[in-house]
């Protein structure tokens, strides 16, 4: 924890995305996913945000959380720690449990990915984890969850908590929060309300994060929480 990298590991690890971002952006191993390959920038920061799969738009705007469900994520962010959108891309290494559009369930809602899907799109986190070591792992919606910490859990036994858990090698600290797009109403009723907020707060506190968004801009936003 408390890390400050020196230019050369800085510059090492930038490289290091951006090539493994090059591999990634041609990956088509999974005959059932819709490309293209979506990520966010490749970011150097001590904390990484894991979502489940890029929706059906995402792809054409070339980054994660674009539409509906992003609007949602970033006004948590904004309304509680007044980090706005273009901030948290530039400063939060945006990554998912599946980088390609899984296509619609029958249901109406987006497919999520199956098992074989997610195992062999963690081999891409791996080596993320690899290089940027991250401190603070936010992760969103129930299978995020789950995959970081391996456990099933009710969103209300997870959402609100901070948990110590060993993640690709790396000793990381996970907030879980539940996901933001409309297909499930969790967080707008009690307690999905309150634990949200308890979530985000967790997140606006953590080190990592003061970090990542410049310690003095933390400063400031702590003193208006
Ligand atoms: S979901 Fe992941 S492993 Fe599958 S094709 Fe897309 S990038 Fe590759």
């Amino acid at each position: 924890m408390g890390r400050i990298l020196s230019p050369v590991t800085f510059a090492s690890r930038l490289r290091s995305l951006q090539l493994l971002h090059g591999e990634l952006d041609a990956c088509r191993a999974c005959p059932k996913m819709i490309g293209p390959v979506v990520h966010g920038p490749p970011v150097v920061s001590p904390v990484l945000l894991l979502g489940q799969a890029p929706g059906p738009r995402e792809g054409s705007f070339g980054k994660p959380f674009a539409w509906t469900a992003g609007r949602t994520l970033f006004r948590w962010f904004e309304e509680t720690m007044g980090v706005d959108e273009e901030t948290f891309r530039r400063r939060i290494y945006m990554a998912a449990v599946a980088r390609c559009f899984p296509g619609k369930a029958s249901g109406g809602g987006d497919r999520r990915p199956d098992a074989e899907e997610v195992a062999r799109c963690e081999t891409w986190l791996e080596r993320e984890a690899a290089i940027l070591r991250p401190d603070l792992l936010i992760a969103v919606g129930t299978l995020a969850i789950e995959r970081v910490t391996g456990v099933k859990s009710p969103l209300s036994e997870v959402v609100g908590t901070v948990r110590r858990v060993r993640w690709h090698g790396v000793e990381i600290d996970v907030v879980p929060l539940p996901h933001p797009s409309g297909a499930s109403p969790w967080h707008k009723t009690e307690p999905g309300k309150r634990l949200l907020l308890e979530g985000l707060a967790q997140i606006a506190r953590h080190p990592a994060m003061h970090r990542a968004i410049g310690e003095d801009e933390a400063s400031q936003r702590r003193s208006k929480m």
